[in-house]
């Protein structure tokens, strides 16, 4: 009896490494987990956090190669998209490879894999392996790569160093006065009314609307034909200009009117939660050189480059994943003692000499967080999807 309970259990596990070797098993057993997801599922995810509408102008954030209605059964993540992370991508049977970095960023005429980028679009299709890159629409935002970067460096009380202007509008909408509070509610349910620290924040003010109901329509309130005069509200929300159409779609769905009254301005403000760099606080004082040491201890960098190191303990620091160099002025204007970033430039070093010290810890050391935030984003959504983080996705610059 037991050696037939044996010979089962042989057979069985036989079976299974066969079927996995087949690269049947995982499917079936991702699938089984969360069934029919598809690209789209996660870039729509994805694109609620961090919206494409947030990246610069010469960036190219979304779905690269692959079709958004292909379903997806494993994803890999990292940093950059190169040949051996496409082959990471086939033998751990991956079908979407979600990169911080865009593969392509300028238009492709032609694919002769005269190029690297060219080399990388025709493997990847014949792979099979859809690639969607989230850059810096993730940059620009809080929650995104320089917020994981201050919270492993222990900078706290972190706000956006270079706020981008505009990107918000104002919805201002009319509606009988018992109605107020439920097209108000839509409105902030779609996004609208989030100031800084605040929601739901508008502003209504009472008067008089008037109109007369022609053939065709269907008034709520009022005669045809008859000039009709109603007490109205006024209610004026800010929202950001990616949500606009989701707002204005809930403002008419929960307005009792046919054709409701709105108008919609474009506002100049500046967006504090919208973005270039971060700059806050570590807990103590900290002497330059030790803080310093603990950046790299904690990036694993090779080399920190730094102009003259400041002759005061360091308690505001300044940082910005990636190529950051661009806000060097910024950071000092803000009394950075410190600014962390990648790509700065020998001209760059002269800068700021004894205010503020520049440190050049990486562009892939100050940014591969990154990979870690992504899980933790899909991970947190979708926790039984099968997700891996690249093993192949690694610094391209070596050092000797
Ligand atoms: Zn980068």
């Amino acid at each position: 009896m037991i050696r037939i309970l044996i010979l089962i259990i042989y057979f069985c596990t036989s079976l299974i490494k066969i079927l996995s070797k087949l690269h049947i098993f995982t499917k079936i057993s991702a699938t089984s987990k969360q069934k029919n997801m598809l690209i789209r599922d996660i870039a729509n995810y994805l694109e609620k956090f961090a919206p494409i509408s947030l990246q610069e102008s010469y960036d190219n954030s979304g779905l690269l190669i692959g079709a958004s209605t292909s379903e997806v059964n494993k994803i890999l993540i990292t940093l950059d998209v190169t040949e051996d992370v496409i082959k990471e991508a086939v033998s751990k049977n991956c079908d979407l490879i979600i990169a911080h970095h865009p593969i392509i960023f300028n238009g492709i005429k032609k694919l002769t894999n005269s190029n690297l980028t060219e080399k990388l679009v025709v493997e990847a299709i014949k792979s099979n392996v859809a690639i969607y890159a989230i850059h810096t629409n993730l940059d620009n935002i809080i929650g995104g790569v320089n917020s994981i970067l201050a919270k492993k460096l222990g900078i706290k009380n972190t706000r956006i160093l270079s706020p981008k202007s505009g990107g918000f509008k104002k919805i201002i909408c009319f509606c009988p006065n018992d109605y107020t509070q439920i097209v108000q509610k839509a409105m902030f349910d779609a996004g609208a009314g989030m100031i800084g620290n605040y929601d739901t924040c508008s502003y209504v003010s009472s008067g008089t609307g008037t109109y007369k109901a022609l053939e065709g329509s269907n008034p709520f309130i009022g005669e045809k034909n008859q000039l009709h005069e109603e007490k109205e509200n006024r209610i004026e929300v800010i929202i950001p200009e990616y949500l606009i159409n989701n707002a204005v779609k809930a403002m008419k769905n929960a307005h009792p009117y046919e054709e409701p009254a709105y108008d919609i301005y474009t506002l100049d403000n500046t967006n504090n939660m919208v973005g270039s760099g971060l700059i806050g606080e570590i807990d103590t004082e900290t002497p330059i050189t030790e803080y310093l040491k603990t950046v790299k201890r904690t990036l694993g960098s090779k080399y920190i480059k730094h102009n003259k190191l400041i002759d005061r303990p360091v308690k505001r620091v300044a940082i910005c994943g990636g190529s950051g160099s661009f806000l060097i002025d910024v950071a000092a204007r803000n009394k950075a003692d410190l600014f962390i970033t990648g790509d700065v430039k020998y001209h760059d070093y002269f800068e700021h000499t004894g205010n503020m010290t520049i440190a050049d810890a990486g562009h892939y050391e100050t940014e591969h967080p990154v990979k870690e935030l992504i899980y933790a984003l899909l991970k947190e959504k979708f926790p039984n999807f099968a997700l891996q983080i690249s093993e192949e996705s690694a610094n391209p610059i070596s050092f000797m």
